[in-house]
This record gives structure tokens, C-alpha cells and sequence, in this order.
């Protein structure tokens, strides 16, 4: 990815620990034919969930962080363990079969965003969780 640092706002993404970011009603919710925001269970605030079973490899959608507002970027949970992967040109794949319904995830080390220095506990719940994820090396100006 070659996102130079953006230099207008920066969406809030405090999906871990402060849900302020994603009760605002002005912004509309992410959704299109292959997958909606929903409220997942839990504590875990908004999700990408798939409307529909992807094949593995299937695209799900083209990153983009800086068009809109809201972007299904921005709502895409991370997991250890996850069941999507960006390709080379920075489209989100299915990396195994993923049913209707299922939410999608990706892993935030090993496609850090510069715009989104993560860092927080992790509750994927993966078996192989790393437990913290701290995607803010080298990511600051
Ligand atoms: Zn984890």
C-alpha cells in the first residue's frame, strides 16, 4: 500500500474500547450487494458481515480509506486468525470460504493502514491469538 500520510481528517476508528466513533447516525452505514455493517455480538461494536457465501479468493471489496466518511475499511474487525487478505493490489480477498452471515476479518499486522496506529487488546477469540495488537511501529510521522 502507498497511502502518503492524508492530511485532512482522519476517521475515528476506536472500535476497541470507545464505541463513540460508531453510534453517529449522520454517517450512513456501510453496505452493498456482498456485505453490510452490522452490530456484532458482544462488545465488539460494528463489523463487515457477508451477505453472501465467498468462494475462496472472491473479492470483497477494493481498499479504500479516504473517499468517504465511512468505508467498509473501516468497519472490518480484525482477527489472529482471519478469514480475508489483501492481494498485491489492495483488494480484499476471501482467504477461505466464508458463509452468508459470517463476519469478515482481516489481520491488521500484516496490512497496516498509516492512517490507523492500532493498538489494543485483542478478543478475536482465534486460537492462535497474539493478544495485543500494535500496529503503530513505524507508522507515526
Ligand atoms: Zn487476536
Amino acid at each position: 500500500m502507498s497511502a502518503s500520510s492524508p492530511s485532512r481528517r482522519e476517521p475515528q476508528l476506536e472500535r476497541d474500547g470507545s464505541p463513540d466513533a460508531n453510534e453517529r447516525s449522520d454517517v450512513p452505514k456501510v453496505a452493498d450487494e456482498h456485505y453490510e455493517e452490522i452490530e456484532g455480538p458482544g462488545s465488539k461494536g460494528v463489523g463487515l458481515f457477508a451477505k453472501h457465501p465467498f468462494a475462496t479468493g472472491s473479492r470483497i471489496y477494493q481498499l479504500d480509506y479516504w473517499s468517504r466518511e465511512r468505508m467498509p475499511i473501516h468497519v472490518t474487525n480484525h482477527s489472529c486468525d482471519p478469514n480475508a487478505v489483501f492481494d498485491e493490489h489492495g483488494v480484499l480477498r476471501s482467504a477461505r470460504p466464508i458463509e452468508e452471515r459470517e463476519e469478515i476479518t482481516y489481520d491488521y499486522l500484516r496490512h497496516p493502514i498509516p492512517a490507523s496506529p492500532w493498538n489494543f487488546e485483542c478478543e478475536c477469540g482465534a486460537a492462535r491469538c497474539r493478544g495485543w495488537i500494535d500496529a503503530s511501529g513505524g507508522a507515526r510521522p
